[in-house]
């Protein structure tokens, strides 16, 4: 199975394509976690990209589809792969489908007025990436991971400024491939405004699971 969750930010691309990944033995390939790791690991491509990423701008298309290809070109990604948040433009969906064949893209779909709520709230444990919402998943203790006990923190592009700027970016430049992928006979719609179990029994169900 090659799979891309699509959606605007705070629709819980993570969360799904991360459960379907684990549940599958799939990879699970999020460009926003590979582009945080060269940031916290200080490398060049890190470096060049801090700035952008903190805004909530895109990092351009050259780079990130560099990333990309070389992540799908390692073994485990043969058989099959789980995308999160690439292709986010045309010039990397173009990219991809000269390298790969997807099976289907699920597209989910949440309103703006939640995804802000579960953007602002949102923590993030810096050691295992598990996320949270002060609402809606607290950890037991206030900022403490429950999992690994790391520590909880908000990610830099969750502030309101930023949060504005994706919402607009997503707009101006991830929408349009909704059509693009329609087009191809790819999308499958899933409300994705349910608590996570709903959203992924739906994915299952979609994908006939
Ligand atoms: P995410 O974790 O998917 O919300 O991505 C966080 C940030 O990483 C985005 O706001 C962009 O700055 C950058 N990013 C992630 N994926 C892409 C992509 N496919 N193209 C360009 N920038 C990306």
């Amino acid at each position: 199975m090659k799979l891309v969750f699509f959606g605007p930010p705070g629709a819980g691309k993570g969360t799904i394509a991360g459960k379907l990944a684990a549940d599958r033995a799939l990879p699970h390939v999020s460009t926003g976690e590979l582009f945080r790791t060269a940031i916290k690991d200080h490398t060049p491509l890190g470096i060049q990209i801090t700035d952008m990423m903190d805004s909530g701008a895109l990092v351009p298309d050259s780079l990130t589809v560099e990333v990309v290809r070389k992540r799908l070109e390692q073994d485990d990604a043969r058989g099959g792969f789980v995308l999160d948040g690439f292709p986010r433009t045309i010039p990397q969906a173009d990219a991809l489908s000269r390298t790969s064949d997807l099976s289907l893209v699920l597209n989910l779909i949440v309103g703006d007025e939640t995804l802000i709520a579960r953007l602002s709230g949102r923590r993030v444990c810096v050691s295992c990436g598990f996320n949270y919402h002060i609402k809606f998943l607290p950890p037991k203790k206030t900022d403490v991971c429950d999992r690994c006990q790391g520590t909880l923190m908000q990610r830099k592009d969750d502030t309101e400024v930023s949060i504005r700027r994706r919402l607009d970016v997503y707009q101006t430049q991830t929408e349009p491939l909704i059509e693009y992928y329609r087009d191809k006979g790819l999308i499958a719609d899933v409300d994705g405004s349910p608590p996570p179990d709903d959203v992924y029994a739906a994915v299952l169900e979609v994908l006939g699971i």
